[in-house]
């Protein structure tokens, strides 16, 4: 059961949250210390809230050196060994340690990042709690044309009249769903009757008005081997852009939290770059000036080859 807690939580709280300390003999990350229950901005009313961790780049280290029997080295020595693991895909010391954020998102955003089934999730739940009267809303310069060449993509940015006229339609819809649900509940956010003589329907029911922009929250935990596949897949051009904003807000948690391991990512995944066989053709030919039949690879890599090594 989720209750209206995160609602009430005001400011205030969460400062004197921020100020309560505690000992401990494991490690712990000053840069993360001081960003503990800070409230990162995402879109127009989300954001992302770091709650708790576990481990720092030496808990990977000493995970990956339990067979030696040998605890953490000199700074370049483990930087050199999480680098190892990362390129060789030795995924386990990464999973020892996990991250814990509180998110508030779109419900078609959730839709997308539930996907990720490695994580631990508690959403709000709107059949306990009512929600509030927030919804998504684009900034003019996302307004854009269907993609012609990625089906899944945006293409042009649409004209300032057109978009602002689209942008209204967004935002009236989103209005009337919320005032057809404020009518169903037939309560406000605290409870209290609003019409005497209208009979409000269940949270459970009332919910189904509510548009796909709505905001909803939950607590996400996520190891961090599971969290570079989620940053991998979320942080890429591919993915949608109000999903690519919160991985972004996490990636910058993430350089704070293991700074070495954040570094072997961009240099092994986000900024590497995997070829299949007939890539790799494609590529030896270039460089010893031979023919390729480009029949042979998909359009798809040809086009990222290209696009990467400026051919
Ligand atoms: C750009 C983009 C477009 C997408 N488009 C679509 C779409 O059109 N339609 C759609 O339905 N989805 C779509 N997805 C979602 C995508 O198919 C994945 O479901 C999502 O990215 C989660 O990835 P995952 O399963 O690797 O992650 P996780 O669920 O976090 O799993 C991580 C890894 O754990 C392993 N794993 C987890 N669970 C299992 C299991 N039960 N069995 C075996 N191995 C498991 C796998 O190795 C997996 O890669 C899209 C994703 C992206 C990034």
């Amino acid at each position: 059961m989720t209750t209206n807690k995160s609602k009430e939580d005001s400011e205030k709280d969460l400062k004197s949250l921020r100020k309560i300390r505690n000992t401990t003999s494991r490690a712990t990350v000053k840069k993360l210390e001081n960003i503990i229950y800070k409230k990162f901005k995402v879109l127009d009313h989300g954001f992302v809230r770091l709650i708790d961790y576990m481990g720092d780049d030496s808990s990977i280290v000493q995970a990956a050196r339990v067979s030696y029997g040998k605890g953490t080295k000199k700074i370049n020595e483990d930087k050199s060994l999480i680098n190892y693991l990362l390129s060789h895909r030795h995924s386990t010391p990464f999973e020892m340690n996990e991250i814990k954020l509180h998110v508030k998102l779109p419900i078609f955003v959730a839709r997308q990042w539930i996907r990720h089934r490695t994580a631990n999730v508690n959403e709000y739940s709107a059949r306990y709690s009512i929600l509030e009267k927030e919804f998504y809303i684009p900034e003019l310069k996302h307004m854009q044309t269907q993609s012609s060449v990625n089906n899944q993509g945006r293409g042009e940015k649409i004209d300032k009249e057109n978009a602002l006229e689209k942008r209204h339609i967004i935002k009236k819809h989103s209005e009337s769903s919320f005032e057809k649900y404020s009518y169903l509940l037939n309560e406000n956010l605290v409870g209290e009757t609003l019409d005497l003589n209208n009979i409000g329907l269940a949270r459970e029911l009332a919910r189904m008005t509510l548009p796909l922009n709505a905001y909803t929250q939950w607590y996400w935990k996520i190891d961090l081997h599971n969290l570079m596949h989620f940053l991998s897949l979320r942080f890429d051009q591919h993915a949608q852009y109000e999903i690519r904003v919160y991985a972004d807000v996490i990636l910058e948690i993430m350089k704070k939290w293991v700074p070495f391991t954040y570094e072997a990512f961009l240099k092994f995944r986000l900024d590497g770059f995997s070829l299949s066989s007939v890539g790799l053709e494609y590529l030896k030919s270039i460089l010893k000036n031979k023919k390729f039949d480009t029949k042979r690879i998909s359009k798809r890599e040809l086009n990222e080859i290209n696009s990467k090594f400026d051919l």
